[in-house]
């Protein structure tokens, strides 16, 4: 039966495979045999493989061992966790924060946990799967609203009167690299008492001199907003966090399943994170570094002619209209020794070649790729 459906995927072009890299993450990764010019990671800021980060995590790894075989609320947890908790809470100006094992347990083991029967979901149809994922789990009426449609949602937020509210985005959409219209979206909760969910997945890190995108909109944290964000993209470390007033997380932790029933992350890996946060915290060049590189190459793509479909943020999408010519120019753009991923249905509708760059990147990579795109194109 599964050979069957694996034929009917390879015909439609839509298969895919595990990819082999024999390097550390970065701007230039080895796979197989081969090296590459890498635009494919959430390495945002090059702290993957950050000395600093690897010492604390030695230090962590020396202290604490390796496996914490059980969930936190037997034995799991380390004070590191607890620091680093503390340290979030701290970095996001909220009363408390809650340390997941993924961005992905995280937002199916949340949302579950704050919504009941009376609770009515708006998500922006473009969030990510795992929080609709969680919106499944949780079994609640969830109403879709158009792609950052302010006037959508709130058309859909005023026809449930007496039901509770939580409206959920992503800050930074992960294929089309915009933002959430996330100030005129608090005022919409405020109007019509919504619990607001940010998933701050791509802007930990980049978005409000890495603060988040809170900080990028100058709002401030209120109770009614529940921050979730990962350590595994521009922090370069694993694991997720929830941040909020400390009565929701005291709430989370006591209800959302992928907390409660899954082993705690190693102590050394919580090392990482309060390593990175730590570096951002005191070096803001990496930040600016990131969106110099990010304002270089989208601006040169504009002026080649390509279309960046709407792009905001160091994700950079080129649109490539069908899926033929995206697998093909990336296929030519591996040949040139560049990494830049195909990515179609059922993920996007519009196929397209995604370009993360990163603060690691130099001028000559952004011209590398810059020659090899006007090269294979169309
Ligand atoms: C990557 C991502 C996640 C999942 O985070 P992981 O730590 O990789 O599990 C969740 N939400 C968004 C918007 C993401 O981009």
């Amino acid at each position: 039966m599964f050979k069957q459906k694996l034929m009917i995927l390879k015909e439609k072009n839509l298969i895919r495979e595990i990819k082999d890299r024999r390097s550390p993450q970065g701007h230039r990764i080895k796979i197989g045999t081969k090296e590459y010019l890498n635009f494919s990671s959430n390495d945002y800021l090059g702290l993957a493989n950050h000395p600093r980060i690897i010492k604390e995590v030695q230090k962590a790894l020396n202290k604490y061992g390796f496996g914490s075989c059980a969930s936190r609320l037997l034995s799991g947890g380390s004070s590191i966790h607890k620091s680093l908790e503390e340290m979030v809470a701290r970095f996001k100006n909220t009363e408390a924060a809650l340390v997941f094992n993924s961005g992905y347990s995280a937002n199916s083991g949340i949302i579950p946990s704050i919504t009941d029967e009376d609770t009515v979901i708006f998500s922006d149809e473009f969030n990510h799967a795992s929080i609709i994922d969680g919106c499944r789990l949780s079994k609640c009426n969830v109403q879709k609203y158009k792609h950052k449609d302010l006037s959508h949602l709130e058309y859909l937020l005023q026809k449930v009167k007496l039901k509770k509210k939580l409206v959920i985005t992503d800050t930074v959409f992960s294929m089309d690299g915009d933002i959430a219209p996330i100030r005129d979206i608090y005022y919409l909760c405020k109007k019509y008492k919504a619990l607001l969910y940010l998933d701050d997945a791509h802007g930990t890190g980049v978005l409000g001199n890495g603060k988040g995108s809170l900080s990028h909109f100058n709002l401030t944290p209120e109770s009614w907003i529940i921050q979730m964000g990962t350590f595994s993209k521009a922090l370069g470390s694993f694991g997720a966090f929830v941040a909020g007033d400390s009565e929701i997380i005291q709430w989370i932790l006591n209800n959302a399943r992928s907390f409660m029933f899954s082993t705690a992350l190693p102590a050394c890996v919580a090392a990482a994170s309060i390593a990175a946060l730590k570096l951002i915290e005191k070096n803001t060049r990496l930040v600016k570094k990131l969106w110099t590189n990010r304002e270089i190459l989208a601006q040169k793509l504009v002026e080649s002619g390509f279309d960046i479909m709407g792009s905001e943020t160091p994700i950079i999408p080129i649109n490539t209209g069908t899926i033929e010519n995206t697998l093909r120019i990336s296929k030519q753009l591996l040949k040139k020794g560049i990494y830049a991923p195909a990515i179609r249905p059922p993920t996007v509708q519009t196929p397209r070649i995604r370009i993360n760059i990163t603060a690691s990147h130099n001028n000559e990579d952004i011209e590398k790729l810059l020659r090899a795109l006007r090269e294979v194109r169309l």
